[in-house]
């Protein structure tokens, strides 16, 4: 399950909707990252669970749910992330504490709802 919030920039205006850091879903684990490139703030999967696997958390401590039989295999990490918008390969892990706009630097602001819940 994954939460995502609004975000935005009191200077230029600029809003993302996001979950701001290391998120999972049913399908697969993201993390919210900068491109370079086009300048956007995005989640992009960087592990994709097998069918199996979705019983292990993100970080792989432990099972969620009780299984039977031989324990499911790690997630699959992505080798390449790739931007959904520009296709460009040149992203960085936002910094999810200063939460700078990827426009003019000004720390985002969050709305303190939270928008919806994906899984
Ligand atoms: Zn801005
Ligand atoms: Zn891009």
């Amino acid at each position: 399950m994954g939460t995502l919030r609004i975000y935005t920039c009191p200077v230029c205006d600029y809003s993302v909707l996001t979950s701001a850091g290391p998120d999972a879903t049913f399908s697969a684990g993201t993390e919210t990252f900068k491109c370079l490139d086009c300048c956007e703030i995005m989640d992009i999967a960087t592990r994709v669970w097998t069918p199996r696997s979705i019983l292990i958390d993100f970080d792989n401590k432990g099972p969620l749910l009780p299984f039977e039989g031989t324990p499911p295999p790690r997630p699959r990490v992505v080798e390449v992330v790739k931007c959904p918008v520009c296709e460009g390969l040149n992203l960085e892990l936002w910094d999810t504490t200063l939460k700078p706009c990827p426009k003019c630097d000004t720390s985002l602001e969050v709305d303190p709802d939270i928008i919806c819940m994906i899984d």
